[in-house]
């Protein structure tokens, strides 16, 4: 080689690391790399462009030159956590509303952090804000903002916007008819009620011009949302969304909460039943487990653990009690069962008092996934199953296996480090020590960067006047 040729070479690699930084290496770890097998003691992972290029126990795994090594001997490594099921904008008061009116996206990024902060890497939110959620993950996948990586589906086709009957019908009469319709659309995006009574053939057309935006998959009403086992659309419009989703390349997936919104959706075709264990009516029977293996339907869960539901009202706590039956049954029955919470950023400052004291709260963002770990531990669901219900799983529902999901050579460096071992115990799942998502260490201190929610705090007390 020449001269000339040597200095080339050194200012390419010069380039080249200015793009991106040098590989990582991480060593002496006990890997769970999620796939089912054995824990491996002494392992080393190595990371590279955002991927992992090579995993195993320290013997077989050379480390590259000019990589940067960190040791962390004691502790334990699973793949990045997923959300399959939540909302990161969830604060509806018209507090909310209105005092962050275009600040959405700002609020979906603050989740967005608060969920990366806890470990959770990808989330999948499935109902809120369309532009807004757009733009946060623009944000997000450009690296202006940090946080979990978000893949979302908008409206809930077939439910209106936030100030509706689906939601929160109290602010009729205390919004302005404007701002209702302001923010009716910024859900709905023209994917609301009317659809309910539109023909297969109109529904099919409206769905697929809505499934031509930048969304990243498809979410419809089979049952209804506050009168749970009420059928929403037909059988024969299901099968248009469906088909229009599909059409466009993009998973679809059904609120459901009957047997009979299950069964219509499975018929239709739909990839994944949204929170299909709160059947309030009765619980799944053997012959649709069965069915939901057979046809390789992922099923969205809501765990919660047993102090939850007993902190429940007269009419949600029997729901809850049919959700762990169905959980569980699920689980044994070899349904692709993915975690969910329904979580956004619970706002510090109360808003009325409820019935009875939540604990183990299911919808808080940075907490819920934990309590849901807890209730499959309390199912007694076998660690490595539950572990794979956040990661795999949900990866696999959404079709994104390839990418995410496990710690495999080739997918995203996405993970989580424990300072204790969580298959022992789930509550081991909060001892975060470290986060890398695409192969970089994420800053959890700093999380979340510039809070609007969840640094609220009640207002100092009134100085009492000097006598
Ligand atoms: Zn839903």
């Amino acid at each position: 080689m020449t001269r000339h040729s040597l200095f080339c070479a050194a200012a390419l690699w010069m380039v080249a690391s200015a793009a991106h930084a040098a590989p990582l290496a991480l060593t002496k770890v006990t890997i769970i790399d999620g796939a089912g097998g054995a824990p491996v003691p002494n392992g080393v992972i190595v990371m590279d462009q955002g991927r992992i290029t090579a995993i195993g126990p320290a013997a077989s795994v050379s480390i590259p030159r000019g990589a940067r090594v960190v040791e962390k001997p004691g502790k334990y490594v699973i793949p990045g956590l997923m959300d399959a099921n939540l909302h990161l904008h969830l604060n509806l008061d018209v507090d909310t509303l209105l005092r962050f009116r275009g600040r959405y996206a700002d609020i979906i990024v603050e989740a967005a952090q608060l969920a990366l902060k806890t470990g959770q890497t990808t989330v999948f939110d499935t109902w809120g804000p369309y532009p807004d959620l757009r733009a946060a993950r623009a944000r997000i996948n450009a690296g202006k903002d940090v946080g979990a990586r978000i893949y979302f589906a908008g409206n809930i086709i077939g439910f209106d916007g936030p100030v509706s009957d689906d939601f929160r019908d109290e602010y009729k009469g205390v919004l302005r008819a404007d701002t209702i319709t302001y923010l009716n659309r910024r859900w709905t995006q023209g994917t609301g009620r009317e659809l309910l009574w539109d023909t297969a053939d109109e529904v099919e057309r409206r769905v697929s011009s809505y499934a031509a935006k930048d969304v990243d998959f498809l979410k419809y009403a089979s049952n209804g949302h506050k009168d749970y086992s009420f059928m929403a659309f037909s059988q024969g419009a299901q099968n248009a969304i469906v088909k229009a989703g599909h059409g466009a390349g993009k998973t679809v997936q059904a609120h459901v909460h009957s047997l009979e919104g299950i069964q219509a959706a499975m018929d239709a075709g739909a990839d994944i039943l949204t929170h299909c264990d709160i059947t309030p009516e009765r619980t799944i029977t053997p012959a649709i487990i069965q069915e939901m293996v057979a046809k390789k339907v992922s099923c969205s869960a809501l765990p919660v653990t047993k102090a939850y539901q007993e902190s429940q009202s007269k009419k949600l706590e029997p729901i809850y009690a049919n959700s762990r039956i169905n959980i569980k049954n699920l689980i044994d029955g070899g349904v692709n069962v993915m975690l969910s919470t329904d979580a956004g950023i619970q706002h510090p400052l109360p808003a009325k008092t409820p019935e009875k004291p939540e604990v183990d709260v299911r919808t808080k963002i940075g907490d819920g996934h934990f309590f849901a770990l807890i209730g499959l531990e309390q199912l007694g669901v076998d660690p490595m199953k539950a572990l794979q219900t956040a990661t795999i799983n949900v990866a696999r529902g959404y079709k994104l296996d390839k990418d995410f999901g496990t710690l495999e050579a080739g997918k995203y460096a996405d993970m989580v480090v424990l300072d204790a071992d969580p298959l022992a115990a789930a509550r081991n799942y909060r001892a975060i020590h470290l986060v890398i998502k695409a192969g970089e260490l994420v800053d959890i201190s700093k999380l979340p960067t510039a809070p609007l929610i969840s640094n609220q705090k009640s207002l100092a007390p009134e100085p009492s006047p000097a006598p």
